[in-house]
């Protein structure tokens, strides 16, 4: 069940690609500064990693996620940012997390029954939606990492 929205909000997603390996380090640096900031922004969402590739979803208020995507659009550690999905929701999915990671793995089961071959580039936003739900649902996602 999503949560009912007062402001008016958005859900944003994105791809990108990672420019240099998806190492521990980078994935604690990148979810630390999620969970400090994207909570004082009332900024919800999933970030999933693996494969090269970053998949995010932002969700909250309009100015907030916009400022956000600004700032990760310069963030050097990845490239090719490809906005896959920009809408107007009256309920967010992921109001639970400030921000939760989940992998990508070709060789997780799940992946391979029901996403074989996905590429995030060529999919739709409603095929990444429903790759995220699926992930969510048969993986623990993380939300916070040793430092
Ligand atoms: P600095 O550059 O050290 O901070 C400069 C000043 O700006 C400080 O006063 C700081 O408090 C303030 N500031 C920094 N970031 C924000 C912010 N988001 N909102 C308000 N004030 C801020 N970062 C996130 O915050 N949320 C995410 O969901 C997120 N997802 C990412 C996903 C990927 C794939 C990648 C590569 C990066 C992501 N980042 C995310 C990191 C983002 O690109 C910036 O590196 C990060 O927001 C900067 O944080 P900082 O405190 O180190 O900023």
């Amino acid at each position: 069940m999503g949560t009912k929205l007062s402001n008016p909000c958005v859900r944003l997603i994105y791809v990108s690609r990672a420019k240099g390996p998806q190492t521990t380090t980078v994935t604690t640096s990148i979810l630390q500064q999620a969970q400090v900031h994207n909570k004082v922004q009332g900024i919800t969402g999933v970030l999933c990693q693996g494969q090269g590739f970053f998949i995010q979803v932002l969700e909250g208020e309009r100015s907030p996620v916009n400022t956000l995507y600004r700032r990760i659009c310069g963030d050097m550690r990845h490239k090719d940012m490809e906005l896959l999905r920009y809408e107007d929701i009256s309920e967010r999915k992921f109001s639970q997390w400030s921000m939760a990671l989940v992998k990508l793995s070709a060789d997780d089961p799940m992946v391979k029954a029901q996403h074989p071959e996905f590429d995030p580039y060529s999919a739709t936003g409603d095929q990444v939606m429903h790759l995220l739900a699926n992930l969510i649902e048969t993986s623990q996602p993380i939300t916070a990492l040793p430092t």
